[in-house]
């Protein structure tokens, strides 16, 4: 940290998760027995926030938690993990939930009742302008309102890394601003108003379409896709054995934001997130599975 200036400042939304591993996730219509339920700290702005926690950088959140109990067990739990929640409000009301299905092959379904998330407004924001203007990343993600990014967006003096997760219509205005796009491949195809890509040079080409600087597209087991200029990179990821991919997303965004905080290339920055995000796959949960740096960093190839 510079002063009291975190290096990256995320932008996002904080929930209580409740996770329920089924045989198969369930179909419209259906109802399924799940086994025991485990209430877990999830949201995409407190997991990244925790990745880059997690990895020795110094980060703070920008969001809301509500007036409940389940809330400020949150905000506790964050602020153990090393996250700086100085600009995390408080506003009336429960806190951001979510439903978390897993089956057994780590694959996952999810339901998202955003409580305070969605009380993030652009004035909360501003109120940590001096923090947005003095980060080197600003790292943001779609479980608060648009608007809100877009404030986030236009204080950020640094680069400006945005998950567009979950998929929403983003104003071309917000588009133009980001610096690095993280989708995985559904949001790309929803950005793109495109059938998801089956390859990876279809990705290639609908990367090329949206107005961003630079898109790095998330493919799952596949690793990921570097598009920038005239440069496109396939990252594979090492082997490992997937036993729970929630929040393998959050894991990669925060490591790419925490490597682009210490000035490295974009292709260099997405591969270390590469190898970050196969580690977290092979622990379940959410927060519970960001690596640290050292177990990145001795990581066989
Ligand atoms: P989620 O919503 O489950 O957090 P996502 O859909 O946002 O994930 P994915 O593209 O599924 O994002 O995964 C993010 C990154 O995690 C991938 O780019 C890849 O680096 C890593 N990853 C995911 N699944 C695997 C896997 N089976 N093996 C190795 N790495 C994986």
């Amino acid at each position: 940290m510079s002063g009291n200036r975190p290096d990256v400042v995320v932008v996002g939304s904080v929930n209580a998760d409740l996770r329920i591993e089924v045989d198969m996730l369930p179909r419209p219509g259906e109802t399924i027995h799940g086994g025991s339920p485990l209430w877990l700290g999830g949201g995409k702005g407190a997991n990244q926030a925790v990745a880059l926690a997690r990895l020795g950088r110094s980060v703070a959140l920008v969001g809301a938690v509500g007036s409940d109990q389940v809330s400020a067990g949150l905000a506790r739990q964050l602020a153990a993990e090393g996250v700086n929640i100085d600009r995390l409000a408080t506003v009336e009301g429960p806190a951001g939930q979510a439903v978390v299905f897993v089956d057994p092959s780590g694959e996952n379904s999810i339901v998202v009742s955003p409580g305070a998330n969605g009380a993030v407004h652009p004035d909360l924001v501003r109120r940590a302008h001096d923090e947005l203007a003095g980060a080197k990343v600003v790292l943001a993600q779609l479980e608060i309102p648009v608007d809100a990014v877009l404030a986030a967006a236009s204080a950020t003096r640094g680069t400006f890394v945005l998950n567009p997760a979950p998929a929403v219509p983003l104003p071309p205005e917000l588009l133009r601003r980001v610096d690095v796009l993280v989708p995985n491949r559904g949001e790309l195809a929803q950005l793109c108003a495109a059938q998801p890509p089956a390859t990876v040079d279809e990705v290639a080409a609908l990367a090329r379409r949206l107005p961003c600087a630079a898109v790095v597209v998330t493919l799952g087991g596949d690793g990921a896709l570097v598009v920038a200029g005239d440069t496109v990179r396939h990252l594979e990821p090492p082997a490992v054995t997937a036993v729970d991919t929630t929040g393998a997303g959050d894991c990669f965004c925060g490591a790419l934001a925490d490597a682009l905080a210490d000035g490295h290339p974009l292709v260099d920055a997405a591969a270390f997130a590469v190898r970050a995000a196969a580690l977290s796959v092979t622990v379940p949960g959410a927060q519970a599975s960001m690596p640290t740096r050292e177990q990145v960093l001795v990581l066989p190839a």
